[in-house]
């Protein structure tokens, strides 16, 4: 059997979580509700997390427009996320929740900003 510490990040708590692992089965220790259970074990099968960053836009008056993934990316992908991001120029102006990438790595990017105020 082998064991982790890890701290939960679904929530500003920060439950200390001890997970354990015993012949293909995992047990959480330290969570206060399920969401920590569901966080560690996606931590330890295949760990993901949402992206907030900024792309460029073509408007002088608004060069950059903050963004972020609608749900999560493979945690292994997050660089390549970010040179795709860093990569990316918005030519309309957008508003909150509208889609800045269709796909990155299977999930939206949108806008966190209206650019029309
Ligand atoms: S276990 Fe639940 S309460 Fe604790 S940090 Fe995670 S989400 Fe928040």
């Amino acid at each position: 059997m082998s064991s982790t510490e890890i701290v939960c990040i679904v929530c500003p708590n920060g439950c200390r979580l001890t997970v354990s692992q015993s012949d293909g089965e995992i047990s959480v220790q330290g969570a206060t509700c399920k969401k920590g259970i569901d966080f560690a074990k996606t931590e330890l099968t295949a760990p993901t997390r949402s992206l907030t960053s900024t792309v460029d836009t073509v408007f002088s008056d608004m060069p950059r427009l903050p963004v972020k993934t609608e749900g999560e990316i493979p945690k292994d992908k997050l660089l390549d996320a970010m040179k795709i991001i860093r990569n990316t120029k918005v030519t309309e102006r957008l508003k909150t929740g509208d889609t800045v990438i269709n796909d990155l790595f299977g999930t939206k990017v949108i806008a966190t900003a209206d650019m029309n105020i």
